[in-house]
């Protein structure tokens, strides 16, 4: 049985086709049309918050905010993410600060951000890995206290509440990708959402080579636009995607009881008080697992099960990254330890229990071997 790490939420192909008619008959293909004015509205109202900025992916959506904040020196970062976290910083001339991960949430670590700060120190910039929320309250008293902003890369995090609501609203800034592989998607994606409507203004600005209006450019801005076509698609898609949350919801649940009481394998705790989006399914296999992680990983893709190992290598192992002092080992014992132990298991709203028993009994094989 192939089993694909994730499968992108494909509503009716019927259901899209008056979309581009509409698109069509509108003749507007991108630059803001009536699409992606009316996906920046949905998206506001869905999430609850107040302002947001589409952009054409969540790569370009960090060096937007970077950019509109005017964060240069150096970023405190986690090195567990995905390379684009650190990439964003490094295309933009600034250097990335790795400090180390929390063993439970395996979000930036906020007892040791200070110990990271220098003079240089512009910026912190924390991921809700796997749709976890950061603890944000700790990371905004360290910031305040030291003055330092603070942009979120919530990429995994479509979706996700706390007690006060979207996560997207903390900090200086958030950015979320749309990307196919994400929860809530427009082929390719995203957004940069902020509290401050003059910084919103200043992104749509920048991702539109800086025109203020048709004879004016206030700054040096990139083309970031997200065209009608992706926003005509992610207004489709906004009206299927409560019910891939909660379809993605019975995955996991489904998962944690197969694999309850199988000894070495760890699931990743709920928090209290979040609504979680289940974006992925990691496990964390420790000592009393017979395999290594890299043998049940083998082992899984030679049955075509597209297990991933979200995230290896460590940003921080990559060669634009190694040789930064912050990178070492011994600064970062958790995210190695983590990076060593994690497999990511395919997780997709219509996912069949079938499908989910065949990898848990797999696993539970594996672990009497
Ligand atoms: C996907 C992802 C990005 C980049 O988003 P794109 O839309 O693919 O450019 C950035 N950070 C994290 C953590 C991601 O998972």
């Amino acid at each position: 049985m192939t089993i694909p790490l994730t499968r992108p939420l494909l509503p009716p192909l019927e259901d899209f086709v008056p979309y581009l008619e509409q698109v069509w008959a509108s003749g507007m293909l991108t630059n803001a049309g009536a699409m992606h004015q009316a996906l920046e509205n949905a998206l506001k109202q869905h999430l609850g918050i107040s302002h947001l900025a589409l952009t054409s992916n969540g790569t370009l959506a960090l060096m937007l905010a970077l950019r509109a904040l005017g964060i240069s020196g150096e970023v405190i970062t986690t090195p567990y993410s995905f390379v684009a976290t650190a990439h964003s910083l490094l295309w933009s001339g600034i250097t990335p600060v790795f400090v180390d991960i929390d063993p439970v949430t395996l979000n930036l670590d906020p007892a040791k951000i200070e110990a990271a700060i220098t003079p240089r120190t512009s910026a912190i910039m924390p991921v809700h890995c796997y749709g976890t929320p950061c603890d944000a309250a700790a990371i905004d008293s360290i910031a305040r206290n030291h003055g330092l902003k603070v942009i979120y890369d919530a990429a995994h995090a479509f979706g996700v509440e706390d007690e006060g609501g979207s996560i997207l609203r903390h900090g200086d800034m958030s950015i979320i990708s749309f990307h196919a592989t994400k929860v809530f998607n427009t082929f390719e994606g995203g957004a940069v959402v902020c509290p401050d409507p003059e910084i919103a203004t200043q992104i749509a600005r920048l991702r539109n080579f800086g025109f203020v209006d048709e004879t004016t450019v206030s700054c040096v801005g990139i083309n970031a636009k997200l065209n009608e076509v992706s926003a005509a698609f992610g207004l489709l898609q906004l009206q299927h995607v409560e019910s891939a949350l909660e379809q993605r919801g019975r995955v996991a649940a489904h998962y944690r009881q197969q694999l309850r009481g199988i000894k070495g394998v760890r699931c990743l705790p709920i928090s209290v008080g979040t609504r979680p989006n289940h974006a992925y399914f990691p496990i964390l296999l420790d000592e009393d697992f017979p395999l290594t992680r890299d043998a049940l990983y083998h082992s899984f893709r030679e049955r075509e099960i597209m297990v991933r190992r979200y995230f290896y290598p460590l940003i921080s192992a990559f060669p634009m990254y190694a040789d930064f002092p912050s990178a070492s080992a011994e600064n970062l014992p958790v995210a190695n330890t983590i990076s060593s132990q994690v497999l990511c298991l395919p997780i997709f709203p219509n996912m069949e229990n079938a499908e989910i028993d065949t990898i848990t009994t797999f696993i539970r094989e594996a672990s009497r071997r």
